[in-house]
């Protein structure tokens, strides 16, 4: 045979192959590695473009058992990796781009062109903060339009600011960024606020906060050299468009599932959030914990608890293979 015949005819050992690999590294994907890594799995998380997920840019977390004066978000997120490390868990950054069931399991490729293997998969990668999706939005992004009050609260001290959404989270952003703004107007669409009572007081408390109600931003407005000096807001009953002046914009109404590599392979629902049972998906050996399968509860701890429960299925998979 000749040596060039040889050469074609040889597949490279190119791909490794995993035990189990934990896409996102938030508090479900560090549970998940903590258990896998107990069971002496050696797995490999693989933290995405959002280090620690939503943790990672929260504040006080009060309602985590175990830390009766309350727990900084990233500060949780950060001891639960190190608690995974501690037991061999190993943690890569990278963007998984692909997703394909193969005989052995799952091949996953990533943005630098990386491929792995894996017999088992679970998947942590939680949800994205949603945009208005205004065409001004764009605009303004960073430029006083954000998602993330605890990233940028701190340039808006003595300044106006507000507020989009009803939710637990424009209540906790709201109150976190009274601590640097003068005042902080939350715009709200409906007539009725879906946070937790415990919140609206806290919120309702502050003498530096108001509301206005059944309202929604229509338009962004400032330029390119002061960023957001206003928006234009329509009330949805009375139809009357005002403008309320501010330097900044919080967006917090709501997440996206990061599935967009899983749409034709796993069951979804139709915002794109998986479908599971006991944290299984329709593809035997891949399981999801966390945000990503949860359109109910959304806690740290309850993420971190189907986080535990997917590492613990994965667990039982392995074992049925051998
Ligand atoms: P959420 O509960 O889904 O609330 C999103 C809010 O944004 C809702 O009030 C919704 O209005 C509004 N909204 C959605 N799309 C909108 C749009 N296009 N324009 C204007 N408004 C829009 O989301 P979240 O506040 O991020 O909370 C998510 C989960 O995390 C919840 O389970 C929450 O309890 C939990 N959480 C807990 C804490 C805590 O306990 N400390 C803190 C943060 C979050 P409608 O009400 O009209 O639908």
């Amino acid at each position: 045979m000749k040596w060039k015949s040889i050469i074609k005819d040889y597949t490279f050992p190119l791909v490794s192959m995993e035990n189990v690999i934990i896409l996102g590294n938030g508090i479900a994907g560090v549970t998940a590695a903590i258990y896998n890594a107990r069971a002496e799995l050696k797995p490999l998380v693989i933290s995405g473009p959002e280090e620690g997920g939503q943790l990672s840019l929260t504040t006080d977390v009060e309602n985590f058992p175990g830390f009766p004066e309350g727990v900084q978000g990233p500060e949780l997120v950060m001891k639960g990796k190190q608690q995974a490390e501690r037991f061999g868990a190993r943690f890569e950054t990278n963007i998984a781009t692909s997703f394909k069931k193969i005989s052995e399991g799952i091949e996953l490729e990533f943005q630098d062109g990386k491929k792995l293997q894996t017999k088992a998969l679970i998947i942590t990668t939680g949800a994205s903060a949603r945009w208005l999706g205004l065409e001004s939005e764009k605009k303004f992004m960073g430029r006083g339009v954000s998602t993330c009050a605890t990233c940028d609260g701190a340039f808006y001290k003595g300044r106006e600011v507000v507020i989009v959404g009803g939710g637990d989270s424009a209540m906790e952003e709201a109150i976190f960024l009274t601590k640097f703004a003068d005042k902080v107007t939350v715009i709200h669409r409906r007539d009725e606020l879906r946070a937790s009572k415990i919140m609206q007081n806290k919120f309702f408390d502050n003498p530096k906060t108001d509301i206005i109600w059944d309202s929604q931003i229509v338009e962004y407005l400032g330029d390119e050299k002061k960023g957001v000096t206003g928006v234009k807001v329509k009330n949805v009953k009375t139809g009357d468009v005002t403008e309320v002046s501010c330097h900044g914009v919080f967006l917090a109404i709501g997440h996206i599932p990061n599935t967009k590599i899983f749409k034709g392979h796993l069951n979804m629902d139709e915002q794109g959030y998986l479908i599971t049972e006991n944290t299984k998906t329709n593809i035997p050996g891949v399981f999801a914990g966390g945000d990503v399968q949860d359109t109910k509860y959304r806690q740290a701890i309850t993420a971190a608890g189907s986080g535990c429960m997917a590492a613990m299925e994965a667990e039982r998979y392995l074992q049925s293979l051998e």
